[in-house]
């Protein structure tokens, strides 16, 4: 079945019985009882699949969990309280039983850098930084500090790269590197890195999945390999997600495929309308002939979906010009989350990389005058109105 297909039918309405709910309730309840204890015995024991606890399991996130698995392929998910909570725990489930360093794409969310650096490090796990779009490079680190994990994003943030999953892939499965792919920004419409090779997928479902900004969660989506001590870690160290939040991110996953094209059409057509504007100095969008990884993109990108990002610099502008463009936007909502069904806008320089050192910056390509719009579901031509206003041509 198609992707569209099996958004809205996975996880949902299995229950053999006669009366069925169309929609996975709610099930708020810390814990189960069972009238039979020999079953009991076999589900406390992992020998049958059932409730007991919702620490272990809960059956809103397991339908949730049957839904993205579904979705991106693997062998099961976790549902976790948010994406970091997600990524913490894929990246210790990752080095259970490997050495306790990560190799990290460059670009990457900031807060993952400061997981790595400020949560993890101090335990004991070294992080080294790569730039995941030379894959010499990549293969240099992995033959050198042969690390327990390599992390990187399926579409980085916010210049919009495309790593080579495929052949990154390859190369950690030639050493014994587990491959972790936020898979966040691309959602499994655009790419499913399982079918690429990764060990682990994450998501931060706060963004695309959910859909409605009304939801913090993320998910941890395994391999056979893995399966297991994901699972296992979770029912003692609990970073599992709500059942309300369950219900609420399954039910925007639903509609995720739709919101999704659309975003990738608008995102399209807006980088179009911006590249040709006489104030704006470049355009990051993936559809660009000219992007630095056309090549990757022609390959592991579905024709004409994009991503719903487009980042974009204006002509000699510094930081109060950029603000002043800011303030005089109407229906572009100024906030920190993207992937919503409203366009929203964000200045990474003050915000997403504050804290990452000047030099840095200068490396990763993060300058003063750039702005990232995550483009909503709205009629393109209101969301274009919105920055012609704001953006006067003279
Ligand atoms: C937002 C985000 C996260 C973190 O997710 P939360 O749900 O905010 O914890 C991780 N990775 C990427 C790419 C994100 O955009």
């Amino acid at each position: 079945m198609k992707i569209h297909t099996r958004a809205v039918h996975a996880g949902d309405r299995k229950k053999a019985q006669s009366q069925i709910p169309v929609a996975t309730p709610v099930h708020f309840a810390a814990s189960w009882i069972t009238t039979d204890t020999a079953e009991l015995d076999r589900i406390f024991g992992d020998e049958q699949k059932g409730f007991s606890y919702s620490r272990y399991d809960n059956p809103t996130n397991s339908a949730l969990e049957e839904l993205i698995t579904s979705l991106e392929g693997g062998a099961g998910a976790l549902a976790c309280a948010s994406g970091m909570a997600a990524l913490e725990h894929a990246i210790k489930a990752a080095l259970l039983d490997r050495r306790k360093s990560v190799v990290c794409a460059r670009d990457i969310y900031g807060a993952t850098i400061k997981l790595l650096m400020d949560v993890l490090g101090p335990f004991g796990i070294e992080t080294r930084f790569v730039d995941t779009n030379d894959l010499a490079a990549v293969a240099q680190i992995l033959e050198q500090e042969k690390p327990g994990a390599l992390l990187m994003e399926t579409i980085s943030n916010p210049l919009l790269r495309v790593g080579a999953l495929d052949e990154i892939a390859r190369l950690c499965r030639a050493g014994s590197t587990a491959l972790i792919v936020d898979n966040t920004f691309a959602t499994p419409l655009l790419a499913r890195p399982m079918e690429l090779g990764a060990h682990l997928v994450v998501h931060s479902t706060t963004k695309y999945l959910g859909g409605h900004g009304d939801t913090l969660g993320g998910l941890v989506v395994s391999d056979e390999e893995h399966l297991a001590t994901v699972r296992r870690l979770s029912r003692i160290a609990g970073p599992v997600m709500g059942p309300m939040e369950a219900f609420l991110t399954m039910r925007g996953v639903k509609t995720f495929a739709l919101r999704m094209e659309r975003q990738c059409h608008n995102a399209r057509a807006l980088a179009g309308w911006l590249r040709a504007h006489p104030r704006v100095e470049a355009v990051y969008y993936p559809d660009d002939p000219a992007h630095p990884d056309a090549e990757v993109v022609r390959r592991l990108l579905p024709e004409g979906l994009y991503g719903g990002m487009v980042s974009f610099e204006i002509k000699g502008m510094e930081r109060l010009g950029i603000f002043a463009f800011l303030d005089s936007l109407k229906l572009i909502v100024k906030a920190t989350s993207l992937g919503d069904v409203h366009t929203m806008v964000l200045h990474p320089w003050i915000s997403s990389h504050r804290d990452v050192p000047l030099k840095q910056k200068e490396r990763m390509g993060i300058r003063e005058n750039l702005v990232r719009l995550s483009v909503g579901i709205e009629a393109v031509e209101d969301i274009i109105a919105d920055l012609e206003q704001a953006l006067p041509r003279a």
